[in-house]
């Protein structure tokens, strides 16, 4: 009896999320093929064909070596993902690239959100801050991430120079939340839209950038957290992994951003979940059934600029150790480690050496 053909799934992408992706693909008798650079850090675990994002031929060309595609990254311009067999679709790509449209979408599936105005001009930060008053924070409509694309006004002083710190693209203005603490939800929507949940995450960051999750958290926001994930999931005829951030205040969740990918905010679930988020991924694109979401308590560090060396976590056997191969660079994610929460003495050690409180 002759084998069925294993499933390829080629990735538009392929820096630690794609390489995540590509170690989950055994499990689910897929195989992976990347889109990126020579020397991307997925090359580790997976081919990797040089394509250029950017270019429409290029990309369709990948695209007729594989069964069907995702992406690690939503910041590929929306023009090259039309007509391809691409999970999640486009039009949820191009919403989740623009904070502009991203927070209408929010509104119009009843999520709370920060206030915000468009900024098209330093005319229109004016009228902006007039109406959200300060402190407020300017962001680019696309291409931000990790604090990219930001810039904090405490003053009306500070518009003009906030405004050439943006280069002039187009941009909104949201007012500060004052927040509880952030949380994240991840849920897998997959070809007969079934649904699975992760449960929430709390997230510390520090200059805009990731550096620790905590998971399972919040329980009590779990449901209402479900229900607006389960909303926005159902409008945009999703398959996959989407991950949204809240702020918490109070009992509220605000809609700060969705990523319409595997999410830095769920690594953990790699050693922490009876299914990772990977896998479900691949399990939602593929059309099989999703597993199960079961977790345990566990805690995530980012490794920033630079990796540990084994020999600083050898002595700590619970401590998962995930390098991704980059080199060093200030402000680069390079790694993270994951930690079950009930080994507090690993935690205290991991947090000395990362230099995190
Ligand atoms: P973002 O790129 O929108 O996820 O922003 C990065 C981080 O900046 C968030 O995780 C928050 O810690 C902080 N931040 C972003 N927007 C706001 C806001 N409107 N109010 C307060 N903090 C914010």
């Amino acid at each position: 009896m002759s084998n069925p053909r294993r499933p390829r799934v080629g990735i538009l992408g392929a820096g630690q999320l794609a390489l995540m992706l590509a170690e989950a693909a055994p499990a689910v008798g897929a195989d992976v093929l990347c889109a990126g650079r020579l020397g991307d850090c997925a090359e580790q675990v997976a081919p990797v064909l040089p394509v250029d994002l950017n270019n429409a031929h290029s990309v369709a060309e990948f695209a007729r070596n594989v069964d069907l595609l995702t992406i690690e990254s939503e910041n590929i311009d929306a023009h090259v993902l039309h007509g391809l067999p691409l999970f999640p679709n486009a039009r949820a790509i191009g919403t989740a690239q623009d904070r502009l449209l991203e927070k209408h979408f929010f509104v119009d599936c009843g999520l709370e959100v920060a206030p915000f105005c468009p900024v098209n001009d330093l005319v229109s930060l004016h009228a902006a801050l007039r109406e959200i008053g300060l402190p407020a924070i300017l962001k680019t409509r696309r291409l931000g991430y990790d604090g990219k694309g930001q810039v904090r006004l405490t003053h009306e002083s500070q518009a003009a120079d906030a405004w050439k710190a943006v280069r002039g693209v187009p941009c909104i203005l949201e007012g500060m939340v004052e927040f509880d603490t952030e949380v994240s939800l991840i849920g897998a929507r997959n070809r007969s839209g079934q649904l699975a949940f992760y449960p929430l995450t709390e997230n510390f960051h520090r200059e805009g950038i990731l550096r620790i999750s905590r998971a399972p958290s919040h329980p009590e926001l779990q449901s209402l957290a479900e229900q607006h994930l389960t909303h926005l999931l159902d409008r945009l005829d999703y398959i996959g992994v989407l991950a949204v951030e809240f702020f918490v205040r109070g009992s509220h969740l605000l809609a700060n951003e969705m990523a319409p990918r595997v999410h830095n905010s769920g690594h953990w679930t790699i050693e922490g979940s009876e299914t990772s988020q990977f896998e479900n991924h691949l399990r939602a694109i593929l059309g099989l059934p999703l597993g199960s979401t079961e977790s345990r308590q566990t805690v995530m560090f980012n490794c920033i600029g630079s990796m540990l060396p084994p020999e600083a976590t050898a002595a700590l056997p619970s401590v998962a150790r995930h390098d991704y191969g980059k080199a060093p660079r200030a402000g680069r994610k390079v790694g993270h480690l994951t930690i079950p929460a009930a080994d507090t003495a690993a935690i205290a050690r991991v947090e000395s050496l990362l230099n995190m409180p």
